[in-house]
């Protein structure tokens, strides 16, 4: 059974609550004049969205990859720049803000600043950013932010090379912070996030030292748990280590304070108290905060996917390519988008596993 089947939204498409009439009308709600905004079948209105460039990756991060053996998409499989930028058009129309760039790792499509000019300066796209494991950084950080990229986050799990080179099974630690500091060196490029996935047993470790890099450079450190999305399916409820548990390990050093974040905001947010820097938390597994999620994602081969977890994907390359007008997109996304999923339900008995893992999903 796929997951989405006991979180059908209560609002069919067609329904009178579910009209594009009648959600548009509704205050508050953005996207361009006359086009309704995309609302979910629970009344969530989507504002973001993420996507996937490659499913190709240099690292195999033991959270995410196996060791070998992932078969890659093949290049006609994947969407083109102008696949990618039409749909961000479309979406940007129906209210989304927030388009965020990822994969695998983004970096090694070939040419992507040429992705980013194309997107920054779309109409309705506020927040364009970048998810990437920094390897190649120092290349691109210059480039990136000449064609309008103005976010980053940079996947780091530890500072010690040995346990980097565990955790990512590539000797790549030096490269990731000449990267960084290259990132430093653009006063654009901020908050520069750092995201460290919390795994019991490996990273209880390396929080001090990741909460120190947070007190002494521009960088918001942010602990996310560990979902079950690894390709190699060893993920087990007790090798999550809570955003609490890191919490406290930091408390026990620094004190810290909470603070306010958007209410879409999957993170939750800390100072220190004595000034020096913010941490964050993300915790999908003991805090889940789907009531608030504001997300889809697109795949590198143009499916749209409602959910992480999702178990069912909504195919936009076949339209694209079959000459589908913008509005019939429009129509489809929103469609897709009725049907997200109410929650994920990692904690609840019976769950099951995407139909594909992160590097392939798009994190
Ligand atoms: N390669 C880029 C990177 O590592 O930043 C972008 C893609 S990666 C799939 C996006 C994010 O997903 C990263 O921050 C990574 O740490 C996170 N991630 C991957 N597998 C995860 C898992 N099983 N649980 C939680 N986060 C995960
Ligand atoms: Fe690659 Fe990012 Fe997955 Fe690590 S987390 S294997 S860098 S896609």
């Amino acid at each position: 059974m796929r997951s989405g089947q006991r979180d059908e939204p209560p609002a069919e498409p067609g329904s009178a609550r579910a009209q594009p009439g009648n959600v548009g009308k509704r205050r508050g709600l953005t996207g361009a004049p006359g086009v309704p905004p995309l609302i979910d079948g629970w009344g969530r209105e989507i504002k973001s969205l993420r996507v996937s460039v490659t499913d190709k990756c240099n690292f195999r991060c033991r959270y995410c990859m196996p060791a070998e053996g992932l078969e890659w998409l093949g290049r006609d499989e994947i969407l083109s720049f102008e696949e990618i930028a039409r749909l961000v058009r479309v979406m940007a129309a129906m209210g989304v803000s927030e388009v965020r760039l990822t994969g695998g790792e983004p970096l090694v499509r070939r040419q992507l600043p040429e992705l980013v000019r194309t997107l920054a300066p779309i109409h309705g796209v506020e927040d364009l950013s970048l998810t990437t494991n920094g390897v190649l950084l120092d290349r691109f950080a210059g480039p990136l932010v000449e064609a309008g990229l103005r976010r980053l986050n940079v996947s780091l799990d530890s500072l010690s090379h040995v346990r980097f080179a565990e955790i990512t099974r590539r000797d790549a630690l030096d490269r990731v912070l000449a990267g960084l500091e290259e990132a430093e060196r653009h006063p654009e490029l901020r908050p520069i996030k750092i995201n460290c996935v919390a795994m019991r047993g490996f990273t209880e470790t390396e929080v001090p030292a990741l909460a120190e890099l947070a007190r002494r450079k521009p960088y918001v450190v942010r602990f996310i748990e560990f979902m079950p999305l690894d390709a190699d399916e060893s993920w087990r409820g007790d090798e999550v280590l809570t955003g609490g548990e890191v919490r406290r390990i930091i408390e026990s050093r620094w004190p810290l304070e909470e603070i306010p974040a958007k209410p879409s905001s999957t993170a939750q947010r800390f100072r220190f108290v004595d000034g020096a820097g913010e941490i964050g938390f993300v915790n999908p597994v003991s805090e889940p905060f789907c009531s608030s999620c504001d997300r889809i994602r697109l795949t590198a081969d143009g499916q749209l996917r409602t959910c992480l977890f999702s178990r069912r994907e909504w195919d936009l390359k076949r339209p694209l390519k079959d000459g589908s007008s913008d509005s019939d997109l429009a129509d489809l996304i929103r469609f897709a988008v009725r049907h997200k999923e109410l929650k994920h339900r990692i904690n609840e008995p019976g769950f099951v596993r995407a139909s594909r893992s992160m590097s392939q999903i798009g994190g």
